[in-house]
């Protein structure tokens, strides 16, 4: 018990610290931003509009990263509660619903039962989903033109807790990709963090579940998460 004690003080400690860190790091980053903002005029007469851009650009992408970082460095023991699964998803398509008809894209819940009940941190397994759907509307809107952007969201009961898979036709991933989606701070996008899907793998891993990719370049990608059920 008191090792446990031990530990949680130390977690508790480190997540302080990083906030703090965090803190003092963000408040010159606005100031920078602030005044590039105010030399953009002259840097446009100089015809150097393009560096204010760039610097603006980078310091959102460094706050982004440190939004992230407190975020996943926070203790990852999930608090569980008993939810049905559908219900979880439904919130979710909510959220992601008017960004997704804005990118001309479709989201289909494809629910099995009403009440699949699982014990999960939901605010946790929300951020997973969260962030898979966000990545299946930037695949999509890579390829938008060429088809109808269609994300499946579906859900059913497998032999030992259920499965949710997310399957969309975007641009897929090629073999270089799939082999480093998972690990921090790899992106291919120019804007991205690339903490999303590690965080998404830990808390997966942390409630006992298990998480999958398959994927073909131009054809789309399907992501399968693995939850285990209530007794
Ligand atoms: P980020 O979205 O910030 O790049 P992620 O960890 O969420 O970070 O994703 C890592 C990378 O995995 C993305 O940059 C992208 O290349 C790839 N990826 C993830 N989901 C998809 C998807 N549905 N379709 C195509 N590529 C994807």
């Amino acid at each position: 018990i008191e090792h446990t004690a031990y530990q949680n003080d130390k977690l508790a400690m480190l997540g302080k610290i990083a906030a703090a860190i965090a803190h003092e790091i963000r408040n010159p980053l606005t100031s920078i931003r602030g005044f590039i903002q105010l030399l953009r005029p002259h840097l446009l007469q100089l015809g150097k509009d393009e560096y204010a851009r760039i610097i603006v650009a980078e310091i959102d992408r460094a706050n982004d990263i440190i939004y992230e970082f407190l975020n996943s460095s926070k203790p990852t023991a999930p608090m569980k509660q008993e939810i049905s699964i559908t219900a979880l998803l439904k919130e979710v398509i909510l959220l992601t619903e008017s960004e997704a008809l804005m990118r001309g894209c479709m989201i289909q819940l494809e629910a099995y039962e009403e009440s699949m009940m699982v014990s999960i941190d939901v605010k946790q397994v929300k951020q997973v989903i969260l962030n898979i759907v966000k990545n299946s509307l930037d695949a999509i809107e890579d390829v938008s033109g060429v088809r109808n952007g269609l994300i499946d969201i579906i859900v059913h009961r497998s032999s030992n807790g259920v499965e949710i898979i997310v399957r969309d036709n975007g641009k897929g991933m090629d073999r270089a990709t799939l082999n480093r989606l998972f690990d921090p701070f790899f992106t291919t996008k120019e804007a991205g963090t690339g903490l999303g899907l590690s965080v998404s793998y830990r808390i997966i891993r942390n409630h006992g579940g298990s998480i999958g990719v398959d994927s073909k370049p131009g054809e789309g990608t399907a992501f399968t998460i693995h939850l285990p059920l209530i007794g």
